[in-house]
């Protein structure tokens, strides 16, 4: 059978459901979406053909607040891809207490093959489909795989047309100039060092001067090096990309890696350390291992050979369930991905509250606000760990299924 992501997040939350012992009708409520919408969107092709696209949006739970969560534009995208991906955004927006519920939108395309009139008007057909359905109070989405900032940007102008009124926050991951928030570049990987610091000090592990590891060198590996090296000392030791790992046990300026990918669109050739197969990152003895590629990256077959202390997962879905048994035998201490990679939804979250405000935050604010939100978020997943006797992922699952629970049951709805 093949793997369906919306079968292991059910399972999840029955697992959670158990071990919080919730009645069985909040046990039903979360474990299927609020609402989903599937439409078909006719778009002109360059060609002069019309091309018609699926496309979803999944509000899986708003009982904390308005539906949040990203736009997907995938060739394999699923109706279940997506209720899967809303479920986990209701599950981190409550992990990290911001006031919002989990949401998820996707069209099966392939934006790799379309020009940027075509993709203009894909964006649009798509607001024009949900412009009823989504909105600061209802639904707030955001970039996700293969959108970008001016996705959004477009996306935006389309609904404030439709409304005839100016409303920024009706999405998140703007550019600049158009109301998206300062801070919101690195907040990934940023969220995640903050809570490598907090679990460094609850588990008595030094970090300073300490071997890191960064798998996959896109914009939240990138950034874990370079905020790695500068908010806790830690020296990188090994980076890969999708073609090639780099490894110098003596350590690797986080900046001139950083400077030569992005120059260069790959770390081949790069000679600041020897090179080394992209999968024996992972394997490096290091302090801290940051998981930033793709999921499943940590399995069956390699988890015994993972040499680290912590395991900051600022990918999503990086380990699979056999994987983490092992590393959890090995008491290595993963720090799980939708907490550790929540600093990007809560800066989002801090961009919706700027808009709504018409009055912007520096650089500054954004960093101390996304510190105390990731730092508390910890502190209260780690406290359930220890009290339960269970691992950060499984507490961490506890907590924010706990509060999502506690929302419906206050709004009467089981
Ligand atoms: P990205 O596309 O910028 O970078 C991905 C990197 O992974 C690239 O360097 C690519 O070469 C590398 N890669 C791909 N396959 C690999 C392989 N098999 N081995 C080693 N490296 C490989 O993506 P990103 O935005 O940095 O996201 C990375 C992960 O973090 C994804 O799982 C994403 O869902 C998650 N995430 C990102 C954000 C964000 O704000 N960027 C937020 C939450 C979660």
């Amino acid at each position: 059978m093949s793997y369906n992501p919306f079968a292991v997040a059910q399972t999840q939350i029955d697992k959670a459901a158990k071990a919080l012992g919730l009645d069985e009708s909040t046990q039903q409520l979360l474990r299927v979406p609020q609402r989903e919408y599937v439409f078909t969107l006719p778009v002109r092709l360059d060609n002069g053909k019309v091309k018609i696209f699926q496309a979803f949006r999944v509000q899986y739970n708003t009982a904390r607040g308005p539906a949040k969560g990203g736009i997907r534009w995938h060739p394999d995208e699923t109706i279940d891809t997506v209720r899967a991906l809303a479920a986990w955004m209701t599950w981190k927006t409550s992990v990290v207490d911001i006031p919002l519920g989990g949401g998820k939108g996707g069209v099966i395309c392939d934006p790799k093959t379309m020009s940027e009139g075509e993709k203009e008007r894909l964006a649009r057909a798509y607001v024009r489909a949900v412009s009823r359905e989504i909105g600061i109070t209802k639904d707030v989405p955001a970039p996700d795989v293969y959108t970008t900032g001016q996705i959004m940007a477009w996306m935006m102008d389309e609904y404030e047309t439709i409304m005839q009124e100016h409303h920024p926050g009706v999405i998140t991951g703007k550019p600049l100039a158009l109301g998206g928030s300062l801070g919101r570049g690195d907040a990934t990987a940023r969220g995640g060092i903050y809570t490598v610091r907090e679990a460094a000090n609850a588990y008595g592990i030094a970090l300073k001067g300490e071997a890191m590891a960064v798998q996959g060198f896109g914009n939240a590996g990138q950034f874990a090096a370079l905020l790695g090296e500068k908010l806790l000392g830690l020296k990188l030791v090994a980076a890969c990309d999708s073609q090639i790992g780099i490894y110098n046990k003596n350590g690797i300026s986080a900046k001139e890696i950083v400077d030569y990918k992005l120059s260069k669109g790959t770390l081949k050739g790069f000679k600041g350390g020897k090179e080394i197969a992209s999968n024996e990152v992972l394997e490096v003895k290091c302090t801290v291992l940051f998981p930033a590629a793709l999921e499943n990256s940590i399995n069956e077959k390699n988890a015994q050979r993972v040499d680290c202390k912590i395991s900051c997962e600022l990918a999503n879905g990086p380990t699979t369930p056999e994987g983490d048994v092992i590393l959890d035998k090995k008491s290595v201490v993963v720090i799980p991905d939708y907490l550790a990679n929540a600093g990007g939804v809560t800066v989002s979250y801090f961009e919706q509250c700027q808009n709504a405000q018409n009055y912007y935050w520096t650089e500054t604010q954004v960093h101390e606000r996304l510190d105390q939100k990731m730092t508390a978020a910890f502190k209260a997943v780690h406290e359930t760990s220890v009290k339960k006797k269970i691992n950060l992922r499984d507490a961490a699952y506890l907590v924010s299924i706990a509060r999502v629970a506690e929302a419906v049951k206050l709004r009467g709805w089981v």
